[in-house]
C-alpha cells in the first residue's frame, strides 16, 4: 500500500471491509475516493470516512470517477463486474481487486485461507479454536465478519490469519498468496453471479494460483473437483478423506463406506465410526480421536474437522496440541443448532443452509424423523437433488418463499404425506411463524423439526441471521 502514496485509489462499495481499506490507503497517504450507488444517508459509515479527509461520493457512480490517473480499484466482492465504473476501470487498464489482496500486501501474519462451497465458516472457526489451543495466536477474519484488512493492520508476525473466503472476494485477487490453502468442496452454487460452473471453479482455484512449494494446498479427496486440481497445483499438496485410507494426510480409519448420498445413511454409522488417524510424508502415524467423538455430528462436520486439523498441522501444531478442542467444539449458530425441546419435540435451526447440498447434509446427519421447513430465494438451484432425501427421511415438509411451489412438487413426487406450503403472510415473521406453527402440528415426541431451507433467506428476510432468529423464537414461544 506504500507504493500508492499520493495517488488516486478508487473504493467501490462503503460497506464494513470499504472502510477498513479506505483507511488503510488514507494512513499510507494515498487520495482516496469512496464511491457507493446508495444514498448518504443510507451509509451510516461514511461520516468517519468524511471526519478523516476521505472523499466520499454516494447516490450514483460518477461518470468521471476513474480518471486517466486512477492508480488502483478496490471493489465490494458483492458489485458485479457488468458495473459501470468496473467496466471503465477495465477499459482503462486500471488494476481492480477486492479486499483480500490489500490484506495480504498488508498481513505480517502467514495466511490459511478457507474456500469451497459449504462448510467455510464452520471450518474457519474451527481452525481458530484449536490454533488457538495451540498457542498459535490466531486472528479470525474474512467472510466471516470482520473485515480482513481490519486484521491485517492488527497482525503481527506472531500471528495466523484465519481468512474465510468467498468466490467473490477471490475473484478479484491477483497476488494473493496464503501459506495454508484449504479447498472443502465445490457444488453447483452461486451460478447466477458467476455466470456458469467453469468461471465459478476459475476464482475458487485463484486462491492456489501463487502458492509455491513451501505452501499447503488442503484439498478434499473425496470431491472429484478438488483432486482433479492436485495435478494443476504449485504448491505442496495435503489430502484428507472420509471415503479412502491415504499414503499420506488427514483420514478416517477405518473410512466411511460410501453412500451415494448421505440421505440414508447407514443407521450403525456412530458404532461403525472409525479414528481420525494423520499420517506423515515419513509413514508416521498419530491416530488423534474417533469421529464420533468429535463435538458436532454429522458426516460433513467431520469432513470438516479432517480438513480444519490438515491445516492446524500445515501451521505447525502439534496433533495432541489439537485433541481437546476437537471434542469441545460447539460448532456455530444457525448451523444445524440445536434450539430445545417443546412438547417432546426438539427444534433444530440450520438457517444457514442456503443450498440443496448443505440442507441434504444437515438431515443426513439427524436419525430421528424430521418435518424440514425448507424454502426461500429462487436461484434456479436443481432441487430435484432433493427427492432421495424427501422420500427416505422426512416425515412432513412445510415449504415457504419463493420456492414453496418448486419444493411441494418435489415432494409430491417423493410420495411425502405431510406437505404444507405456507402461502405469505401479512410479513416474513408472521409467515415463519405460520410454518414452525404448522410443522409443530405436524411433529410427534421424539421427532425433529428442522428449519434447514436449502435456499438464501433475501426474498423474504435481510439476512439468514435474522430467518434463524425469528425460528428459534417462533419455536421457543409455541
Ligand atoms: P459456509 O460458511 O460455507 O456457508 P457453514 O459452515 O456456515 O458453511 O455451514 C452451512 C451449512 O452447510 C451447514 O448448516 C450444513 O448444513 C452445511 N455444511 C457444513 N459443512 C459442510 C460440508 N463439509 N459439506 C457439505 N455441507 C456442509
Amino acid at each position: 500500500p506504500a507504493s500508492y502514496r499520493g495517488r488516486r485509489v478508487v473504493v467501490l462499495g462503503l460497506a464494513r471491509s470499504g472502510v477498513s481499506v479506505a483507511k488503510v490507503f488514507h494512513s499510507y497517504g494515498a487520495e482516496v475516493i469512496v464511491n457507493d450507488k446508495k444514498e448518504q444517508d443510507q451509509c451510516p459509515e461514511a461520516d468517519e470516512l468524511i471526519a478523516l479527509g476521505i472523499s466520499v461520493l454516494c447516490g450514483s457512480h460518477p461518470g468521471d470517477l476513474i480518471t486517466a490517473d486512477t492508480a488502483l480499484l478496490v471493489k465490494n466482492p458483492g458489485i458485479p463486474y457488468s458495473a459501470p465504473p468496473i467496466r471503465q476501470a477495465e477499459a482503462a487498464g486500471v488494476e481492480i481487486v477486492t479486499e483480500v489482496e490489500v490484506a495480504y500486501l498488508l498481513s505480517p501474519a502467514p495466511i490459511i485461507g478457507i474456500t469451497g462451497s459449504n462448510g467455510k465458516t464452520t471450518t474457519t472457526t474451527w481452525i481458530g479454536e484449536l490454533l488457538e489451543s495451540a498457542g498459535k495466536h490466531p486472528i479470525v477474519a474474512g467472510n466471516i465478519g470482520r473485515p480482513l484488512c481490519e486484521a491485517a493492520v492488527e497482525a503481527t508476525e506472531g500471528n495466523w490469519l484465519v481468512a474465510e473466503l468467498s468466490s467473490f472476494q477471490l475473484k478479484g485477487t491477483t497476488g494473493f498468496r496464503p501459506r495454508v490453502a484449504l479447498l472443502l468442496n465445490v457444488v453447483d452454487t452461486h451460478l447466477d453471479y458467476h455466470g456458469g460452473m467453469e468461471d465459478y471453479i476459475h476464482s475458487k482455484t485463484k486462491l492456489f494460483a501463487n502458492q509455491t512449494k513451501e505452501d499447503t494446498a488442503v484439498l478434499n479427496w473425496d470431491d472429484p473437483i478438488c483432486r482433479q486440481l492436485a495435478d494443476r497445483l504449485t504448491a505442496s499438496i495435503l489430502p484428507f478423506s472420509l471415503y479412502e485410507k491415504l499414503s499420506y494426510g488427514v483420514a478416517i480409519e477405518p473410512p466411511y463406506a460410501k453412500t451415494d448420498t448421505n440421505a440414508s445413511p447407514d443407521k450403525n454409522e456412530a458404532a461403525a465410526a472409525g479414528h481420525i488417524v494423520w499420517r506423515a510424508q515419513d509413514g508416521t502415524e498419530t491416530e488423534l480421536l474417533a469421529a464420533d467423538e468429535l463435538g458436532i455430528p454429522g458426516r460433513h462436520n467431520a469432513a470438516n474437522a479432517l480438513a480444519a486439523i490438515a491445516a492446524c498441522l500445515a501451521a505447525g501444531a502439534a496433533p495432541e496440541q489439537l485433541i481437546q478442542t476437537l471434542r469441545s467444539f460447539k460448532g456455530v449458530e444457525h448451523r444445524l443448532e440445536y434450539a430445545g425441546e417443546v412438547q417432546g419435540v426438539k427444534y433444530y435451526n440450520d438457517s444457514k443452509a442456503t443450498n440443496p447440498t448443505a440442507t441434504t447434509m444437515s438431515v443426513g446427519s439427524l436419525t430421528a424423523p424430521i418435518v424440514l421447513i425448507a424454502g426461500g430465494l429462487d436461484r434456479g438451484s436443481d432441487y430435484m437433488e432433493l427427492l432421495p432425501l424427501f422420500r427416505d427421511r422426512l416425515k412432513g415438509l412445510v415449504a415457504l418463499g419463493e420456492t414453496r411451489g418448486k419444493l411441494g412438487h418435489v415432494a409430491e413426487l417423493a410420495g411425502l404425506a405431510g406437505v404444507r406450503l405456507v402461502e405469505p403472510e401479512e410479513n416474513a415473521e408472521a409467515t415463519l411463524r405460520e410454518a414452525v406453527r404448522q410443522a409443530a402440528a405436524l411433529a410427534a415426541p421424539g421427532d425433529i423439526v428442522l428449519l434447514s431451507p436449502a435456499c438464501a433467506s433475501w426474498d423474504m428476510f435481510t439476512s439468514y441471521e435474522q430467518r434463524g432468529r425469528i425460528f428459534k423464537d417462533s419455536a421457543h414461544t409455541l
